[in-house]
């Protein structure tokens, strides 16, 4: 994976990585752990089965649907996106990637709130 440490993306200072078309876009004071990778990884694969487009047009409107359902909060409804509490869920576990079902990240069991 491409990482690009820079000091304007990801926008917001709760986030430290981000993952734009399989570039890691980094924090210049964020360490990069294995959870981290794996994380952004599991995006990875999350956008080639979404055909890219579909993963961000999908991402966008779970995060306003949670923000209108969550009264504005935009990290938990950030933390409640399907797509990320697939990631954050199984970060830690680096041989998830090789057992991961297609579409997992819609075989979750439920919100993080
Ligand atoms: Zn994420």
């Amino acid at each position: 994976m491409i990482v690009v440490r820079n000091r304007f993306i990801p926008i917001g200072k709760r986030y430290g990585a981000m993952n734009l078309f399989g570039i890691m876009f980094v924090k210049p004071d964020v360490v990069l752990t294995d959870e981290v990778v794996n994380h952004e990884r599991i995006h990875s694969r999350q956008m080639r089965e979404l055909l890219y487009v579909l993963f961000y047009l999908l991402y966008v409107m779970e995060w306003i649907v949670w923000l209108i359902r969550l009264r504005g909060d935009a990290y938990r409804s950030y933390m409640n996106i399907s797509f990320e509490r697939e990631a954050y869920r199984h970060g830690g576990d680096m041989g998830y990637l090789s057992r991961r079902r297609r579409f997992a990240q819609w075989r979750g069991d439920g919100a993080n709130f």
